[in-house]
């Protein structure tokens, strides 16, 4: 009996995913070996990237002007990575901070460069985004970050800003697939797939070639995302079993009607959490501002924090999973990527309704 399973990440993956899997873990593709147990140098594996390269590109719709980076290391090491490969000596990278992992790429790339904060919500709680004509930007910044979904916060950025002269660099670990987005507005993109693409350990990077040809900092040549591109992210064995799994979540998308398929499903389930939270006469709180509610992350509070406990040993018992909050919020959080089913989300907000009936 699998677990109806809300965690912020790593996270529910498709069923099909897990059965395939299984299925090939011995003998994949007639080689007689798990992919675990494969050189990346060999032709199954070689052709089995490629193939990945090509369902990604379709999946996201990533135009031949960026590189698809498969990468290991997770967000975090991007986010010191990027400023690395982006920004010449003594240039400054400009950031929009709206939540938690604002403030973590930021302190990520101050130990790299000069880091200019365009506005922040911070003072407001992270409950809404820094209002637009406050934002300033340096000029001649080597960059511009923002956070596509605030994974702890709740907070979605729907429409990424028009790049300035800067380009666009984004932060999509938690809303990656979610829906279409476009590519051609982006100079950078990445994602740790642990939430909404697949297994953890391997790390999406999206870059125009145009930003691979920047020179960068002085670095190792192991930092250099131009050499990753160059070398099909083979330049050090790469983590092989996650990025076939990846590839099976990936095919698993494309089959469901890919990303605007996607889209209309976590519109629909982002909105009946909503309604639930925001129809139970304060029993339930989410505080986010409405044009920015996540669709892929909803925290809650309940009306009394003595009922916490309550609620996770009570949701646990009845298979749900990964419903505790982050600690910098408390309460609870409810993640809702691709692999969770409308009917998920139904059988949530059941739940949430009768625990309010017996405890309200
Ligand atoms: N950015 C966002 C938006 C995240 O949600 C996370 C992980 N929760 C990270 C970055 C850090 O990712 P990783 O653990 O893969 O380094």
């Amino acid at each position: 009996m699998r677990s109806l399973n809300f965690s912020a990440g790593p996270a529910q993956l498709p069923l099909p995913v897990l059965e395939q899997l299984r299925d090939e873990l011995l003998d994949w593709r007639g080689t007689g070996a798990s992919v675990a147990e494969l050189s990346h140098r060999g032709k199954p594996f070689m052709a089995l990237a490629e193939e990945i390269e090509a369902d990604a590109r379709r999946l996201l719709a990533v135009p031949d002007s960026h590189a698809i980076l498969f990468l290991s290391g997770g967000a975090t090491t991007q986010q010191a990575l990027i400023p690395m490969n982006l920004c010449a000596a003594g240039e400054t990278a400009d950031y929009l901070v709206t939540g938690h992992w604002s403030k973590v790429a930021i302190k990520q790339a101050s130990a790299v460069c000069a880091v200019h904060t365009v506005a922040s919500a911070e003072d407001d709680g992270f409950l809404r985004l820094p209002e637009k004509s406050q934002w300033t930007h340096t000029k001649g910044a080597a960059y511009f970050h923002v956070t596509g979904n605030e994974t702890i916060h709740g907070v979605e950025l729907f429409n990424l800003p028009e790049a300035t002269q800067a380009p666009l660099v984004v932060d999509l670990s938690s809303n990656i697939a979610s829906r279409p987005t476009d590519f051609s507005k982006i100079g950078l993109a990445y994602a740790g797939a642990q939430k909404n693409l697949g297994p953890s350990g391997i790390t999406l990077t999206i870059v125009s070639r145009e930003l691979l040809a920047r020179e960068g900092m002085q670095r190792p040549d192991i930092f250099k995302f131009a050499s990753h591109a160059a070398q099909g992210s083979m330049l050090n064995t790469p983590p092989t079993l996650n990025w076939y799994i990846l590839g099976l979540c990936i095919r698993w998308m494309l089959g469901e009607g890919g990303t605007a398929a996607f889209e209309a499903r976590n519109l629909a389930k982002s909105s009946l959490l909503y309604a639930t939270i925001d129809q139970s006469a304060g029993f339930y709180t989410n505080s986010v501002a409405a044009d920015c509610r996540s669709r892929m992350n909803i925290p809650f509070v309940l009306h009394d924090a003595a009922l916490d406990a309550v609620f996770l040993e009570e949701s646990e018992r009845a298979g749900m999973i990964g419903l505790k909050g982050h600690k910098a919020l408390g309460g609870m959080r409810a993640s809702l990527y691709n692999a969770i089913a409308l009917k998920d989300i139904e059988a949530l907000c059941a739940f949430m309704r009768d625990f309010q009936m017996r405890h309200g």
